[in-house]
């Protein structure tokens, strides 16, 4: 496996293990890459997973910090993939037609919720119109002094408010809970909590501002142009290269590891101090994901024709429906009528399947280590907001809770946040510091979602970890230029 020594090893190819690379290649140094799995990408690839002609998103399929996050914006990845925003970022159906439907404007979503169109508006509209300095302030560490104070004070007096029993004080009708409720389940954990809520504040603000994009192609078509730009700039990436221990990688002067706590502590083992890997252990994993996967032979029946249109659908009912379904996970059960995740990216990009099928990515929540195939759970729930799928259905595959961490091991028990997200581990991620990336072990540095600012294809825990390793390693301050033209 070793190579030519390196300035710099980089351990996995995820989005942020990527991200690590590029920066580091594009400041002059000599970079290789090891990754486990045969291809680039970690929570990012796409492959046939169903039927020949039909490509799906492994892992990640919506992308709203393609446009949003600060090193996706350096690195100019809207000049080098195909991102199409569709009109609808996300939909949210209700029993008997009715829907919520977020509209990338934000006016028109208002008017569409009736009643609750001012409640909308003025919780969602001021942190809409700042939409990049919510990204700002929530792509950056916690402990760090935001850069937009107002923005900020906004965002966590309205998280305080969605994120506590409270909650539904300011609406009237179901609709708009249930819409945010569906962007808060994102982080996988109990309801109302300030963190979910603030996933649903940055995830809603993004969804009026710039947009839930979807890569043409597939979300594999964004690791690719990392791996693109990092070879171009003199790295390389070994695949098939699983990293066991620090040994493997040195005498390299820099190592950033793409990698989970958990992991971290068995691939270096005693080099890191007792104190410290005692720390790594209190990290707490959450609750988990089971995926599955559809080939359909043509668009999902909604019963409300605006899902039709829409990239991502939060399905399962109301906002008390969903809160008890994640109340379930959270206590170890399978629920019953559980949250599902819905991404239809062949309406917008029709290189996914061939002659007018479509490709149908559905995620729900599970307890941990869960070894349950949820396909049946899906379909029914599907079944509900959209009488007919079933018959659409030419071939399906499923990842249960424990195939994901098979796939990807920083996915502990199904955890694809790699971490709980909740408040204190937003902060203190993976341990209590103000620069979270570095470890005791000189040289050696954690760049994955377990790290600021945790979870999501954005790169930037990578860019973060890089940029204290060019610094602390090879003593360069600035930060070198990504963009495509340079
Ligand atoms: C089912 C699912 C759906 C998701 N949906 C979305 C979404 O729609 N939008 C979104 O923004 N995010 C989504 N996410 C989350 C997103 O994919 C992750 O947050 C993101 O990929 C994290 O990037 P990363 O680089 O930190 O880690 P990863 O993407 O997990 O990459 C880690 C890489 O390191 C490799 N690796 C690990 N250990 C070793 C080792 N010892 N040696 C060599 N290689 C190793 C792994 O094989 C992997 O390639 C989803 C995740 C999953 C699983």
């Amino acid at each position: 496996m070793p190579g030519q020594a390196v300035d710099v090893a980089v351990v996995g190819a995820g989005p942020n293990g990527l991200a690590a690379a590029v920066t580091m290649a594009r400041a002059g140094l000599s970079v290789r890459v090891y990754e486990r799995n045969s291809t680039v990408g970690g929570g990012a690839r796409t492959a046939e997973l169903t039927l020949p002609g039909f490509h799906h998103d492994i892992c990640s399929a919506v992308h709203p910090m393609a446009l949003a996050s600060g090193f996706f914006r350096r690195f100019g990845l809207a000049e080098r993939i195909e991102l199409v925003v569709p009109e609808i970022s996300y939909g949210h159906p209700l029993d008997g037609g009715r829907a919520g439907i977020a509209f990338r404007d934000l006016e028109r979503t208002a008017d569409h919720l009736g009643i609750d169109g001012g409640a909308w508006r003025s919780l969602m509209g001021p942190l809409a119109r700042r939409a990049d300095q919510v990204a700002q302030f929530a792509g950056s560490p916690l402990l760090r002094i935001p850069a937009h104070p107002v923005t900020t004070a906004r965002f966590g007096l309205r998280s305080l408010e969605q994120g506590s029993p409270l909650w539904n004080l300011r609406f009237r009708d179901e609709v708009a809970p249930a819409m945010l409720t569906g962007v808060a389940a994102h982080s996988i954990r109990t309801m109302p909590s300030p963190s979910t809520a603030g996933a649903a504040l940055s995830l809603g603000a993004y969804a009026h501002g710039r947009g839930w994009p979807v890569p043409i192609g597939g979300s594999q078509a964004i690791v690719d142009a990392l791996a693109a730009d990092l070879i171009a700039h003199g790295g390389e990436i070994e695949t098939d290269a699983e990293i066991t221990d620090l040994e493997q990688v040195r005498p390299a002067r820099a190592v950033l590891l793409d990698v989970a706590p958990k992991n971290l502590v068995r691939i270096a083992g005693d080099r890191l101090p007792a104190r410290y890997r005692a720390a790594l252990e209190r990290f707490r994993y959450g609750n988990a994901v089971a995926k599955v996967d559809f080939a359909l032979s043509g668009p999902v029946p909604w019963q409300n024709e605006l899902l039709r249109s829409a990239g991502t659908i939060h399905v399962g009912g109301t906002r008390a429906e969903i809160a008890a379904a994640e109340k379930a996970v959270a206590e170890g059960r399978h629920s019953d009528a559980p949250y599902v995740l819905v991404s239809q990216p062949s309406i917008v990009d029709g290189s996914r399947a061939p002659g007018g099928a479509q490709v149908l990515w559905a995620y729900t929540h599970v307890p941990r280590d869960s070894d349950l195939d949820q396909t049946e759970a899906i379909t029914r729930q599907l079944e509900r907001f959209a009488p007919g799928f079933r018959d659409l259905v030419l071939a399906s595959s499923s990842r249960t809770a424990k195939d994901l961490e098979n796939y990807d091991p920083n996915y502990i028990g199904g955890d694809i946040a790699a971490g709980a997200a909740s408040l204190w581990q937003l902060a203190a991620r993976p341990t209590l510091s103000l620069n979270p990336w570095a470890t005791p072990a000189e040289g050696v540095y954690l760049c994955s979602s377990s790290t600021p600012p945790g979870p999501g294809v954005h790169g930037l825990a990578g860019w973060y970890a890089a940029r204290r390793a060019l610094k602390a390693v090879f003593g360069i301050d600035n930060p070198p230029d990504l963009s495509p033209r340079s």
